[in-house]
């Protein structure tokens, strides 16, 4: 497949606003061991009010319209550092499809490259600080190498879910840095990051949703 068209990229947003209420109690789960057990809680609100948002657009909007829609909702609508991390994949995803009328796998890559810089600029996480640029990072690296091996827009999403998949293991030795305290960094271990989990999930989707589009 070449591409998403418009139509399909508000299909897509609409299922992952869907995702997001579904997920959220296990989103929260990963989140009340350090964190205050609301992630799932802020996705899926944030979620509910994108779907509003989407969903009342007209069906042929430019591409990046969607994305933008989306993306600001979730940054308005999670708050907190969250909401502009989060916000930004998809703020990102938008730059890189402006003007598109098929979303490829170079926008798709470009987007998920672009947000990654974002996210550590703002949040100033690293690799390792159990967050979910852990899930982030390793997958923006695989997607530039993807990128120059010219992989199509099925194979480059199903790399990201792998990828991001692996990145979300790697958080579970982890202890937690980025302003926990040292009492609470230690709980961390043995647990999968909320933020990263989220991450993942949204790269899992991309990935169903494409490889569905080849079915019918
Ligand atoms: P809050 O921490 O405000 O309660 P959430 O519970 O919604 O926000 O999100 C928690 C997730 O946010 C963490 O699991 C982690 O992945 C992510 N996160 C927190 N701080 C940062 C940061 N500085 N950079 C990147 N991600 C972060
Ligand atoms: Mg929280």
């Amino acid at each position: 497949m070449l591409g998403l068209n418009s139509g399909k990229i508000k299909e897509l947003l609409i299922e992952i606003a869907t995702l997001y209420q579904e997920k959220r109690d296990e989103l929260s789960k990963y989140d009340l061991v350090i964190g205050d057990g609301d992630h799932g809680i802020s996705m899926a609100r944030a979620a509910k009010a994108a779907y509003g948002k989407v969903i009342g657009m007209d069906d042929n909007e430019p591409i990046n319209e969607y994305f933008k829609v989306y993306g600001r909702t979730l940054i308005s609508e999670i708050g907190g550092a969250m909401g502009p991390l989060f916000g930004s994949i998809f703020t990102e995803l938008g730059k890189a499809s402006k003007g598109k009328d098929s979303f490829t796998a170079e926008d798709f890559a470009e987007g998920i490259i672009g947000a990654t810089k974002k996210v550590m600029a703002l949040g100033g996480a690293k690799v390792g600080d159990k967050t979910m640029v852990d899930a982030m990072f390793p997958t923006a690296e695989a997607l530039e190498k993807a990128l120059e091996e010219g992989k199509n827009l099925e194979e480059i999403t199903t790399i990201a879910q792998e990828v991001s998949w692996k990145g979300v293991k790697s958080t579970i030795p982890l202890k937690a840095k980025k302003g926990r305290s040292k009492f609470l960094q230690e709980k961390a271990i043995g647990y999968q990051d909320a933020g990263a989990t989220s991450f993942y999930y949204l790269m899992k989707k991309f990935n169903e949703f494409v490889l569905k589009q080849d079915e019918v």
